[in-house]
């Protein structure tokens, strides 16, 4: 099996997936995935952003997050089988549990709220991914202490 090797930013419209999910996926929207036969995983990114700008550093840690998820050899399975288990963008979507990860580090560093993120993921941009009080209960129970530790 291959490796993930780090990754590479490519331009939404330079990317084929990007191309064919044009109808359902905004263009001003960042996605990360890796093709199981590729070594890189791959952050797509809106077609006028400059991925390593400063400005783009909350963006670029929360991608990062997603890196971690396809960099091992089952990374790309696992995005297929949560859209296996998960069919639907919407209600019990699978993208909760790739979203979760780093939206509770968001919360972490003070740049993000509970509130926020589970308005965020429970309104029509992440197609209420999952129910509110549920998500509430995950972001809540995953508290980390200043030095990283889960207080749980
Ligand atoms: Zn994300």
């Amino acid at each position: 099996m291959i490796n993930a090797t780090g990754y590479r930013f490519v331009k939404a419209g330079d990317d084929g997936l990007r191309r064919f999910l044009k109808p359902i996926v905004s263009a001003n929207r960042w996605m990360v995935y890796r093709w199981p036969w590729e070594r890189k995983v791959r952050i797509t990114h809106p077609n006028k952003v400059n991925p390593e700008s400063l400005d783009r550093f909350k963006v670029r840690r929360h991608e990062f997050h997603h890196v971690q998820d396809f960099t091992p050899w089952w990374g790309p399975w696992l995005c297929i089988a949560l859209a296996v288990l998960f069919p639907f963008p919407l209600l019990f979507s699978g993208r909760w549990f790739l979203e979760r990860r780093p939206y509770r580090d968001e919360i972490d560093l003070g740049w993000n709220t509970v509130d926020k993120v589970v308005d965020t993921l429970g309104g029509f941009k992440y197609g209420w991914a999952w129910p509110k009080a549920w998500m509430r209960r995950w972001l809540e129970s995953h508290e980390k202490d200043k030095d990283g530790n889960l207080l749980v």
